[in-house]
Formats: structure tokens, sequence, C-alpha cells
């Protein structure tokens, strides 16, 4: 976008110093100037210095507004990795500043009978794999699908979902949440946004679009206030982000599995010198990925564009050469249905239309396909650089759990990388991030990332509280991390691994790692379970079995349960496992033995990061 003498109002000196500035804007801040902008124009003084405006109205609203305590205003977020909850920090912050009493919670620290009395409810909730809600937002969920929902008349509310396109069941906890209240009375305020992996610019929009609504309805706070104390916390916010990535160097990347094994599993190390910010076992490291250079040669061969045409990404407008577009900005390895749908409308291809009459059959077509394999089965004449962006989404950041201590190694993250290669439709596959790790980044070269702290899988501060962690495969990394913390704390015992991996001679990782905990103490107890070295699998649900009293007993001492690793078979498995177990040495039912499980829960004494 550019703004020119010919295509706007302005003289040439002031369209190059727009224009100047224009360029360092992200997305974000281009949709706050123009909200700014327009509710400007619409003040009766409107040719001030802006940034002295944001400073006075930010002091003069802050010192006049009386607080909007109207109705009550409730914040509910139901949050699995700690997205939802970040958001619904941000947005408690930003409310707060605008003068809103605002309560905040999680869904499960409200009692669902409770939901009746509440007036005004914002709800920020992500949903897990297959469609169901986060862990804090089960009761709730439960109660409002229940005989005993209550009626809602009266209460106002906006729901914020979180999802993942790439999931059939996409947002439908926000969905779910949504379409209830409705029936149950509630009145919309503003209508539910369903957000992609992408969610930030779209949760920017329904926040704002929110805090006008009940601006609208209590006409005491302007929404100039709103976007003023918006850029003031913005101007606060120092830390890494998506937006503003740290470079990090690796310093390290190794592979952890031994010749003829199955899998490849990378160690990596990166710096963090000068990132100045912290992290905790249990943390994630965000890393933004980049698209294979070979894969990026191949659809530009396939697109029978040049590299460098000038290809749009937004929009905005906002153009970038194509290959640096295709390396950097849009997904290109995986199909979704809506991408399916988007293409159906600019392929121009009858074939292709046709398919997109009955989502089944995308969904057939889009496993283990790519764009490239779109093009090749439907060809298209129509598709043109500036539709691009309408039809490829952006590419995701990747999140990885932290597999060190910043109490032991404060300058650097590490991370356990598993590299996803497959074959499907004749082609050979590569995981975008997992081999970028794997086969391109080496010692010396550098990655953008920033942290991402997840407040739901924290381990305890008390040493002497037992800890339980079950962690297969690359599920092991954050308690590495734990252990790291627990050597420099030189907090001994009341520790216990389970590890799963396929070979013992292979795939034990960190082997020697455990072994030297295990006899200095930091590590009380371990066991392993090597699936592919017996004839008969073995998991660590079978260890768990195997060793269920002392299993049970531990949990009566008051231990916490960790699970990190497969979410779509392991931990269902393990779930089930752990209930069995306590519901055998306890000699009570499986639902008493589920409902000990929701109280560990609740008490943050059972804790997964699953993925
Ligand atoms: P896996 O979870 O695939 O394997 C670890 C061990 O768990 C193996 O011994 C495996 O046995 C075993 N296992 C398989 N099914 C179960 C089950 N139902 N219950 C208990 N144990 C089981 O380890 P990875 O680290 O390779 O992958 C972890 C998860 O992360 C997977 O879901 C993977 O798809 C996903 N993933 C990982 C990425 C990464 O970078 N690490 C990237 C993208 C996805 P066996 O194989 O013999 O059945």
């Amino acid at each position: 976008m550019n703004l020119k003498v010919t295509n706007s109002p302005f003289t040439e000196a002031q369209a190059t110093q727009l224009n100047a500035v224009l360029d360092t804007l992200t997305t974000d801040q281009k949709i706050w100037l123009s909200g700014y902008l327009t509710h400007a124009s619409t003040e009766s003084q409107s040719s001030v210095d802006t940034t002295k405006v944001a400073t006075v109205n930010t002091v003069e609203a802050t010192q006049t507004t009386s607080p909007n305590v109207a109705r009550s205003l409730t914040l509910l977020y139901g949050s699995e990795t700690g997205n939802a909850e970040s958001l619904a920090d941000l947005f408690e912050a930003r409310l707060k500043s605008l003068n809103f009493d605002i309560t905040k919670k999680a869904m499960d620290e409200i009692k669902p009978k409770t939901l009746k009395k509440l007036e005004d409810v914002l709800i920020v909730t992500s949903t897990q794999g297959e469609g169901d809600p986060p862990s804090n937002a089960v009761e709730l969920h439960e109660y409002l699908h229940s005989r005993k929902a209550p009626n809602l008349e009266g209460m106002r509310y906006s729901v914020l979902a979180l999802g993942d396109v790439t999931y059939e069941y996409f947002c439908q906890t926000g969905k779910d949440f949504d379409a209830k209240l409705s029936e149950l009375g509630a009145t919309r305020l503003y209508d539910r946004v369903d957000c992609d992996v992408d969610y930030e610019a779209d949760a920017e929009k329904w926040i704002t679009n929110v805090i006008n609504a009940l601006d609208e309805q209590m006409s005491s706070t302007t929404p100039s206030q709103a976007f003023v104390r918006e850029t003031v916390q913005r101007e606060s916010e120092t830390k890494h982000s998506k937006t503003h990535p740290f470079q990090a160097e690796v310093l390290e990347n190794i592979s952890l599995n031994g010749r003829g094994s199955n899998k490849e599993t990378r160690h990596i190390e990166l710096s963090i010198e000068d990132m100045n910010e912290s992290y905790e076992a249990g943390d994630c490291l965000v890393v933004l990925p980049q698209n294979a250079p070979q894969l990026v040669t191949q659809l530009i061969e396939v697109l029978g564009w040049e590299s460098n045409t000038p290809t749009q990404i937004n929009e905005d407008g906002d153009t970038l050469p194509l290959e640096e577009a295709l390396t950097h900005h849009f997904e290109i390895s995986k199909l979704t249905v809506p991408l399916i749908q988007n293409a159906a409308a600019h392929f121009g291809n009858d074939d292709l239309s046709s398919l997109t009459d009955d989502k089944e059959t995308i969904r057939a077509y889009i496993e283990g396909r790519d764009f490239i394999d779109l093009l090749n089965d439907f060809v298209t004449t129509d598709l043109a650089p500036e539709d691009l962006y309408k039809v490829l989404r952006k590419l995701p950041p990747r999140e990885y759990s932290i597999a060190s201590s910043y109490e032991l190694e404060p300058d650097e993250v590490h991370l356990t990388v598993g590299a996803v290669r497959y074959t499907a439709h004749g082609r050979e596959r590569h995981g975008v991030c997992s081999i970028h790790f794997a086969a391109r980044l080496q010692p010396g070269d550098t990655v953008p990332v920033y942290l991402k702290h997840n407040p739901n899988f924290r381990f305890p501060t008390d040493p002497e509280q037992k800890v339980i962690m079950i962690g297969p495969g690359t599920g092991v990394a954050p308690f590495r991390a734990h252990l790291q913390d627990r050597e420099a704390r030189d907090w001994k015992g009341h520790t216990w691994l389970f590890f799963g991996e396929q070979h013992f001679t292979t795939d034990f990782l960190y082997q020697t790692e455990w072994q030297t905990w295990l006899k200095d103490g930091y590590l009380e107890k371990m066991d392993v379970a090597f699936s592919r070295d017996t004839e008969e699998k073995v998991y660590v649900q079978h260890r768990i079995q195997e060793n269920a009293a002392t299993f049970n007993q531990w949990l009566e001492d008051g231990a916490s349960i960790y699970i990190c690793g497969d979410e779509k078979h392991m931990a269902h498995d393990v779930h089930q496992t752990i209930v069995n177990v306590i519901s055998r040495m306890r000699h009570i039912s499986l639902e008493e033995a589920e409902d000990i499980l929701k109280q560990m829960k609740k008490d943050k004494r059972y804790q997964r990061d699953v993925y």
C-alpha cells in the first residue's frame, strides 16, 4: 500500500513522510491507527498533535471517568496451553485501564450454579483436538449442556473462540458456548469471532468491538480513551513476540538417537543471551519457521511465476517477492477445508468447485496432500499473485516445550525436536519446523523465537511435594527442565519419571542424564517402557499398572501428576490407566476415581502439556 499525491489529499512531502511511517507499521499498529484517526476526526478539535493527545487523554480519563459499574462484567476463559489465558490477561488489563469493573476467572473458578447471577460475560476459549473443551472449561460446558442449565435471560455476552482450521471441529467449544448461551436466553453483545492459529489481529478486533459495544450501552467511556490506553499499554510491552521475535543463535544441534533407529530426535541448544527474559520449566519456546527451499522452488515452478513476482500477502496490500512470501509468510505444506473452499473461488476449475460440495470429500482429499498437489490436480490459469493471500493462510509458529532450566543455564534454551518425515501420495513430506531444525540449521545460524509462558504446566514450589512425570518420546522435554531445576536448587528425592520410546539401545533420550540424576538422588524413581523391544508392545501405562500400589500411595501422599507428549492416544490411555489404578487400589467406582482426578485438575495437581 502506497500513498501518492494522485490517490490522496496529501502534498508530496506529506505523502513521503506518511509512507515512511506506514512502511514500518505492523498490521496491529495499522488497525489501531485507523481506529484512532476515525475517532479523532469526529472530535471537535481535529488538528492537534496526536502524541500529546494520547498522553493528556490518558491522564484526564483516569482522573475523571467514574467506574463503569452499571452492570457487572465477567471475563471467563477456558485454556489448555495458555493462549486463551494470556489473551484474557491482556483483555483484563485493557478493560481495567478503561475503568471497567471487571472480574476475570478461569471457567473452573466459578461455581456453575452462580452463572445465572452474571450480567455481562465475555468468553475466551480454546478447543482441544476433537472439539473438546479445554480441561478448565469441561465442568461449565457440561453444566450448560445438562438438564440443570439455567435460564439466562438478562445476560449479555460475546465469545472469542480460538482454534486451528486444520481440525475438523474448528473452534467447537467457542461455538458450543455461543449457541448454548443464546439458547438459554442470553443476548449477544457482539458476534462470536472464530480465530485460526494466527489469532492476534482477529482477537484485537473482537476486543475493540466488544469495548465499543459496552461503551455504546454504557456511554461513559469514549472509544478514543480505549485506543489511547491501548497504545500506552502496548508501549510498555517490551517482550519479544510474534511481530518482534528474538534472533536466537543455534549453539548445538545433535541427534539423540543411535544408528538404526526409526526416529530422528534432535537436541537443539539456542542462545538467548541478550534476550533479557526468563522462563520456567513447563514454558514453551515459540519458533517462527520457514518452508523448505526445495519445496518453495518446486511450488514456484508449478505456479509458473517468477521468484521475484510481487505477491500480495494481506488485505492491506503489502507485497513480498514470491520466493520470500512462500518461504516466510504462507503455509504451503498443508491443505485445510477453508483453503480448498477459497481455492475453488479463485482457481476457475470446475472439478475443484464440485469437490467443495461435500466437506467429507474435501477432508478425504486434503489428507497427506499439499498446495503443490492441489495445483497439479486442479490446474488453474485464473489464480493471480494478488489472490494468493486469499487462498493460503499464514505460516503458523511452532511451540516446543523447553527442555532446559533457566536456573542452570540462564543464557540458553534447549529443545527436543522430533523430525517429522513421511511419504504420502508418492511424495516425501516433511514437518516444516522440525526439518528446518533437523536438516538445515547449523551452529552459528539464527532462528526467530519468543517465549510463551504456560501457567497450566507449573511444577511445585515445595521441594517436598512429590512429582510424577509421564513423558514418552519428545514429551520428556519439560521433565529434563524440571530435573535441571531441582539439581540447581539441590532438591533431592520426591520425583518419579515414566519414559517410553521404541528401543532401549537407540531411543533412550538423555539416558546418561537420568542415570546421573538417579545416582545423585534428584530423581527418586524411573520406569521405562521400550515399546518395540518385546513381542508385545509395552507402554508407560503398563509400567504405571505394574506399580499401581506405589503409584496410588504417591497420590495419597499428595503427589502431582504431569503428562507431556502425544495427545491423540497416549494422554488418553494414560488417563484411563490412572483412573483404573485409583479405582482398583481404593476400592471405589471408576466414576469416583474420575472425580478424584477432576478435583486434582482443579487443584493443579494433574497437569498436561499434550500435542
Ligand atoms: P511418540 O509418542 O510417537 O512415541 C513415544 C513412545 O510412545 C513410543 O514408544 C510409542 O510406541 C509409544 N506410544 C505409542 N502409542 C502410545 C500410547 N497409546 N500410549 C503410550 N505410549 C504410546 O513420540 P514422539 O516424540 O515421536 O511424538 C510425540 C507426539 O508428538 C506424537 O503425537 C507426534 O505425532 C507429535 N509430534 C511431534 C513433533 C515433534 O517435533 N516432536 C512434531 C509434530 C507432532 P510405538 O511407536 O512403538 O507405538
